[in-house]
């Protein structure tokens, strides 16, 4: 019965689905590209094909728009943000069904994405008037040595489908209260939350060209986020491939480049963890999103000692799973996003079993058809399989077992990535050993959810660049200017 209903007749305020892109304050374009929803392949709306003109257009609306916004007191644009926030938060329901529709994920999961948005722009909100400059002890009698953080300039923010609201406001929301102006290229297979979210910027008042949010051709926009003078910082969440792209294009014009890339998370039980909270962590951590969240576990691995009932509790669980289209209240898992994620969970899982894994629950296509798939437990995995080197981006556990510290540290760490790392024990010792040698980014001890607002999310090595959350995450948009003040007379 959800499946006939359309979209637009689920949403309360009819006016939020917007299918025009967002440029200088305005929404543009015809909307002439489907979007689809991954449950059941139904075309949900359209959006405009936009390219290098608009792309261009945008760049050169948030130039103009720059002076204006960051000249505004801290104050002022505090207030903006802080509305932008309240309607957020009261269009959360809304919101919750555009992305799920979307981008498949459950509705439960997608309330909970739009609250954490939401937090974004409720703490840059605050931080806006914590950007602070220093006097520092000078060189001279009569100097001062005066430092002050300015707004880097024009943003561009290229961001991916797997957390359409969150990834979107983790940047620009820190970007604005810095007194930055941003232009938003939101991926295609979700870019109906991305207009959402304008448009309820445009209600809370930001000046025109403040935020722009350009649809349609990667390569042709994304050629002119990453060239175009006027542009000073490109902030990009997405693959390690891609960031590597767009760093090279950046370099042209020396931009400040933030990634956040992809990552290959290990998650590691020892022999004194506590089983079932561990249980508990690896299905939170693996399973969230069906498994396509860049710090979702990719590696768990298991004391030998612990490893057969560590497998045999998240069997339990795993099998448990529901399955099904994400606006239905009891899914637990949606639908891959597309062919090419399905494709890519078959083929981890197929050469896993040909190195020699052993199938626990699962290892196929869902009944339900499309690109579903059922949550999946192998074990017997080694270094030498794919989900060893690459990020799955599925819902497929795959149980490596160990003997000792030492050696399960360095599996742990022969990875190019280095986001997110997880490890379950009881002894303060190791606790503070085992993390001190753990080369990533962020570490879950104990716990298998790390993310929020108030923490600086951000990955090492080919995970990435930069630091989105807490004070850190306004400091990425700003730069330092040194004045030295001679005093006369
Ligand atoms: P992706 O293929 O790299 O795409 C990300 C975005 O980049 C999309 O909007 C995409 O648009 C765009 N893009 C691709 N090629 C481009 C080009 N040449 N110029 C400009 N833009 C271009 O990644 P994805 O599949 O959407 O997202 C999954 C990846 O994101 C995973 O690796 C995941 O780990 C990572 N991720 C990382 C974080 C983090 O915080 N570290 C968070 C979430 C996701 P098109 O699709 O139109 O090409």
């Amino acid at each position: 019965m959800l499946k006939s209903v359309p979209l637009v007749d689920r949403l309360s305020d009819h006016t939020l689905l917007k299918l025009q892109a967002y440029i200088n304050g305005e929404f543009i374009g015809v909307a002439d590209t489907p979007v689809k929803n991954p449950a059941n392949g139904d075309v949900i709306a359209a959006v405009p094909h936009l390219g290098a003109t608009e792309a261009t257009r945008a760049v050169e609306a948030a130039s103009a728009a720059f002076s204006g916004w960051a000249n505004k007191t801290c104050k002022e644009r505090s207030a903006v943000l802080r509305r932008w926030y309240d309607l957020v938060v009261a269009a959360r329901e809304d919101l919750a069904i555009i992305l799920t529709s979307e981008q498949g994920k459950p509705l439960s999961e997608a309330r909970g994405e739009i609250d954490y948005a939401a937090a974004y722009i409720e703490f840059y909100a605050e931080e806006a008037k914590r950007v602070l400059g220093e006097l520092l002890p000078s060189h001279r009698a009569n100097a001062r040595i005066l430092v002050q953080r300015r707004p880097v300039g024009v943003v561009a923010a290229i961001t991916p489908w797997n957390f359409p609201a969150a990834m979107i406001t983790r940047k620009i929301a820190p970007a604005l209260a810095a007194g930055c102006t941003v232009v938003v290229k939101p991926a295609p297979e979700t870019p109906l939350t991305a207009l959402a979210l304008a448009e309820l910027a445009d209600r809370a008042g930001f000046p025109a060209g403040a935020i722009n949010v350009v649809t349609g051709d990667a390569k042709a926009i994304g050629l002119v986020l990453t060239t175009h003078p006027a542009v000073r910082l490109v902030g990009f969440t997405g693959s390690t491939q891609v960031g590597k792209l767009l760093m090279s294009q950046a370099a042209t014009t020396v931009k400040k480049v933030a990634l956040e890339l992809g990552g290959n998370a290990p998650f590691i039980v020892f022999d004194d963890a506590d089983i079932d909270a561990a249980v508990e962590g690896a299905m939170a951590s693996k399973f969230r999103n069906t498994g396509q969240t860049c710090v979702c576990t990719n590696r768990v691995y298991v004391q030998d000692s612990v490893h057969d009932l560590f497998v045999q509790k998240f069997a339990c669980k795993i099998a448990m799973l529901r399955v099904g289209d994400g606006l239905d209240a009891n899914t637990e898992q949606g639908p891959l996003i597309n062919e090419r994620a399905l494709a890519k969970v078959r083929a981890h899982v197929d050469d896993a079993l040909s190195k020699g894994a052993a199938l626990v629950v699962g290892g196929d296509g869902h009944a339900l058809g499309g690109t579903f798939f059922q949550p999946t437990l192998l074990q017997g995995a080694t270094a030498e399989m794919l989900l060893s080197k690459e990020e799955t981006f599925g819902p497929i556990a795959a149980v490596f077992r160990f003997k000792s510290e030492d050696e399960v540290i360095v599996a742990a760490n022969n990875s190019a990535a280095g986001l997110a790392a997880y490890f379950y024990s009881q002894n303060a010792s190791r606790m503070f050993r085992v993390l001190e040698q753990l080369d990533f980014g962020m570490v879950g001890i104990n716990t298998g959810v790390i993310s929020t607002e108030l923490a600086p999310f951000g990955g090492v090595k080919e995970s990435g660049n930069s630091r989105e959350g807490s004070h850190h995450g306004i400091l990425e948009f700003t730069e330092l200017r040194y004045a030295c003040v001679e005093l006369q007379g």
